[in-house]
């Protein structure tokens, strides 16, 4: 082997591991200074930590992989992480004292810098995926083309097999680059896919129930008009026209309310945490759902206990718990019955759905959550996916319990926050 593998084995884990840990737990998460801030550190711990374990290919003569992390931390976050992250290469690499000498360092990465800050606008403005491609792996192969230039003039000692081994690296270090973009802009265009295909879910379900609503709606709306009639009668009573008018005013206001209410669920999630009471949630969720399941013969009934806080965004649970109630809806095609249901356990808020309908087989409840699994001709196979996902973010969990013919029952459980002044 031309060089040690383990040590180019550990440079190459250095560089994805960090930037995975990125991807996965805080991109898209929070807003974009700090963003800039968590790339800027990562970025920089991954620099580090190559420049800690580098190669030696000739005594004096260390090599690492530390320009794919600070290539990859400009492009991604900009100028300021790019100053910040050549101020910690250049500082570590001058405490270290490695190799041919800390000018030509200084050289190369400044150069490398200057090049990247023409480089990044064009990447942040490409849309396609091959363009940021083409852009990171010219900026990846200039850079080493530069260094290898510039190791040239300050080395000309190196051996003919320290500069195959040297020329060897810093191809595949191109290569690195590229299944790093590839990995990082498939997985963005796949997070991004997902969050649309929730949006469009949830737009499916708020179309859904406001045929159930509009059906509602005009109950309250056949009672006011048939008292309006009445009233048109001039030979009636003081006291019948003002119980007719009273009648009618009730029966507006509950269809002011539904509206309202209906409104509250359609509007876009609002993405801000909140403290929630579970029974009244619930109890929101029981009137959003309720026209829904009378128009399908079906009773909901609620079972409330104390008031139980959790932590969550109110919009994201109204919306798992409606996927829910919507799917035992839908698995009763006569009739039937829904209980919901609220309890404590193990300091745990503890939400059951429960359903008499068709159920469903070992092999369907393992395919839930799944995205597109779908039984139903119109539907979307991404209610549970979506109420799956909400339940996770709040850190809690979901258990099924099906059988065929005899119903579901849906557990939520959600980790409860004590907050004694609430009462
Ligand atoms: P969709 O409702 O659009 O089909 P979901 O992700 O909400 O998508 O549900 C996926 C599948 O899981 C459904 O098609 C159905 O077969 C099954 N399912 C979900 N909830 C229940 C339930 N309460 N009873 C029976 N089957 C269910
Ligand atoms: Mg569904």
């Amino acid at each position: 082997m031309l060089f040690d593998l383990q040590v180019f084995l550990l440079n190459l884990s250095f560089v994805f591991l960090l930037f995975f840990i990125y991807h996965k737990y805080v991109e898209g998460k929070i807003n974009k200074a700090s963003n800039e801030i968590v790339i800027g550190v990562i970025s920089a711990i991954s620099i580090i930590l190559c420049m800690t374990f580098p190669l030696s290919i000739s005594p004096g003569f260390y090599f690492d992989f530390r320009q794919v992390p600070f290539i990859i931390g400009m492009l991604y976050g900009g100028r300021k992480v790019g100053v910040s992250l050549l101020i910690v290469l250049l500082t570590y690499r001058f405490i270290m004292d490695f190799g041919p000498g800390f000018q030509s360092s200084v050289i190369i990465y400044v150069l490398i810098f200057i090049g990247l800050c023409y480089l990044f606008p064009r990447f942040q403005q490409a849309t396609k995926f091959k363009h940021k491609l083409t852009i990171a792996i010219v900026a990846n192969s200039l850079s080493v083309i530069l260094l290898l230039v510039v190791v040239y003039f300050f080395n000309v000692n190196l051996t003919l097999n320290a500069w195959i081994s040297l020329t060897l690296f810093y191809c595949l270090q191109v290569i690195v680059m590229f299944l790093f973009i590839l990995f990082i802009e498939r997985a963005k265009a796949e997070s991004y896919m997902l969050s649309e295909l929730k949006e469009l879910e949830k737009l499916k379900v708020v179309s859904e129930i406001a045929a159930s609503i509009s059906h509602e709606v005009r109950n309250p709306l056949t009672v006011t008009k048939g008292f309006l009639q009445l009233l048109q009668d001039k030979t009636i009573t003081d006291d019948k026209k003002d119980f007719y008018i009273r009648l009618s005013l009730n029966e507006l206001e509950r269809a002011e309310v539904i509206i309202s209410d209906y409104l509250t669920f359609a509007k876009p999630s609002l993405d801000n945490v909140e403290l929630l009471e579970l029974n009244e949630e619930l109890e929101y969720v029981l009137k959003i759902v309720t026209p829904y399941a009378t128009m399908r013969n079906i009773t909901i009934t609620l079972s409330k206990t104390k008031q139980m806080f959790v932590a969550g965004e109110r919009q994201k649970l109204h919306q798992c718990l409606i996927n829910l109630v919507k799917n035992g809806i839908e698995a009763m095609p006569d009739k039937g019955q829904i209980t919901m249901s609220l309890h404590e356990s193990n300091e745990q808020a503890i939400i059951a759905i429960q359903d008499t309908g068709i159920g469903m087989s070992e092999d369907q409840m393992k395919r839930l959550g799944t995205p597109y699994y779908s039984t139903k001709t119109t539907g979307t196979g991404l209610g549970t996916m979506v109420a799956y996902s909400i339940i996770k973010a709040m850190r809690g969990e979901i258990e099924v319990d099906s059988k065929q013919g005899v119903g579901t029952c849906f557990t939520i459980k959600l980790p409860k926050v004590n907050c004694e002044n609430k009462h």
